[in-house]
């Protein structure tokens, strides 16, 4: 819903598919799954020609032809938008309207899923769901396709929606499911310094240095140009590490990104819902600098899939930022994510509907019911966990920091094992911790520094 800059894929005749798929192999830092990433690349032209034909309006120039823009890390001009730089919204309005004309797809709303059901042959066989009012539901089913996006919810600093809680990932570890590149948390390297109501921080699209925005810092130096070749369209991790770099060295909370050399209309045109949010926020980014900062962003790990989005127990599929197809590897390139949604997503309903149709009668939880019903301050749990992952497990890693941070979690993770978790509020703590975990882990067995994962040197430490 949120997302700004658009949907990459090869749609212009000077594009190739040897260029993204090199450009996103480089970004992925020599760990992507080539085999899935060639899929990614030579099936999204057609997946993006679907959602055109599903009224998705996409923007286009006065000769009816398609804009495509450019982002970071990319070769070529290849990113599709919705007015501007708001792809998410007009993409998910486009398909929710769809999904609703179908009389033969149950929506159920604000239902949080609780678990996985395993049948006697330790295959899917439902899920658990909670509603508002606490009441739980369980649906068989032989098939269940997670796709429950981010894990934003674990750091300070996000992006992402407070629900991005990583609860199908603990859910799907629950059930026995496989987890790969765990280790690699994407920051994006500019976000408005202050967050919403909701604690979100407003993203400043990549979009912008795109358009030839520049980081400056408080000197006006441009130092990105001094780091990487690209300069401000070095891939984000690098962006990401200048920043941290450039704050430590000033002691500043925030580094700046200039666009004022692009006149009013140009910026308003482009980038309404950015224009508009920060002129709110008493910045007007056809004058001002905007005041920026690293934070969480994407996750490129997660339940590890084929390359029909299958996961090693029978008839658990996922999809999307909850999947680890391994098109991403060590980093994502800008703008893949979403087609990796349209993509894998369609070849897990392609899968799903080539399934055969058993059904055990048995269903057994993954998660241990019998608890103790000590009260435990779950809100301080939270907080805790946040401030430990974003200092120890965040940009800029070191082992002394990830074991520390690995005991302490694990403590909390021991206490709210033991307790009665009574509603979805109190679950997420114990997904929070249960992913944190998983991630620390995967960081801790990786002893080199690659991609979004960052471990300092010990002349460094
Ligand atoms: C600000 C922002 C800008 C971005 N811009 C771009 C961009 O320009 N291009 C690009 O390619 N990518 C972009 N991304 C990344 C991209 O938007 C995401 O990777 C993508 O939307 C993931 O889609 P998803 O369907 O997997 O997850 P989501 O879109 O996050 O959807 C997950 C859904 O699962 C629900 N859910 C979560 N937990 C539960 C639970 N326990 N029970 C039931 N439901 C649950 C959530 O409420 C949500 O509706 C951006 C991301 C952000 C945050």
């Amino acid at each position: 819903m949120y997302a700004q800059g658009g949907i990459a894929s090869v749609v212009t005749k000077n594009d190739s598919f040897q260029s993204h798929i090199s450009d996103t192999l480089i970004a992925g830092a020599g760990l992507c799954n080539e085999e899935a990433v060639k899929v990614l690349v030579h099936e999204g032209p057609d997946d993006i020609k679907k959602l055109i034909d599903f009224g998705v309006p996409f923007d286009r120039d006065a000769n009816g032809d398609y804009i495509v823009s450019m982002e970071g890390a990319h070769s070529f001009k290849r990113i599709m938008h919705c007015n501007g730089d708001a792809t998410g919204f007009n993409v998910t309005k486009t398909l929710v309207g769809n999904v609703k004309m179908h009389s033969n797809i149950t929506c159920f709303e604000n239902m949080v899923l609780v678990d996985i059901l395993l049948g006697d042959d330790s295959a899917v066989n439902g899920v658990v769901l909670q509603d508002n009012d606490n009441n739980f539901l369980a649906i068989q089913s032989q098939n269940v396709i997670l796709a429950t996006g981010g894990i934003g919810g674990l750091y300070r600093k996000s992006t992402n929606s407070s629900v991005a809680t990583g609860d199908g990932i603990a859910a799907a570890w629950r059930a026995g499911a496989e987890l790969e590149n765990m280790e690699f948390v994407q920051f994006h390297p500019t976000a408005l310094i202050h967050p919403d109501k909701n604690n979100r921080y407003f993203l400043i699209s990549e979009a912008l240095r795109g358009e030839g925005a520049i980081l400056r810092n408080r000197k006006w130096e441009p130092f990105m140009k001094n780091v990487h070749p690209m300069a401000d369209l070095a891939p984000r991790d690098i962006v990401s590490r200048a920043i941290v770099q450039e704050m430590e060295k000033y002691d500043l909370p925030n580094v700046y990104l200039d666009i004022t050399f692009k006149s009013r209309e140009v910026l308003s045109k482009r980038f309404p819902m950015i224009y508009n949010e920060c002129m709110k926020r008493g910045i007007d980014i056809a004058s001002d600098w905007i005041p920026v900062i690293p934070v969480q962003h994407y996750f490129m790990g997660g339940i590890k899939t084929d390359l029909n989005g299958k996961t090693n127990i029978s008839g658990l599929y996922s999809c999307g930022e909850s999947a680890c197809t391994g098109v991403h590897g060590a980093n994502r390139l800008a703008s893949n994510s979403l087609l990796e949604c349209l993509v894998f997503g369609r070849r897990c309903a392609q899968d799903v509907n080539g399934a055969s149709k058993k059904r055990s009668n048995d269903m057994s939880l993954a998660i241990d019911v019998k608890k103790e019903s000590k009260a435990l301050d779950f809100e301080t749990i939270r907080s805790n966990i946040r401030y430990t992952m974003t200092k120890k497990g965040g940009i800029v890693r070191s082992m002394k920091g990830l074991k520390e941070a690995l005991t302490e979690i694990e403590a909390y993770y021991e206490q709210l094992q033991r307790a009665e978790l009574r509603n979805v509020y109190e679950l997420e703590k114990l997904n929070i911790a249960t992913v944190s975990l998983q991630i620390l882990t995967a960081a801790q067995k990786r002893k080199e520094s690659v991609g979004a994962h960052y471990i300092k040197t010990e002349s460094e430490t």
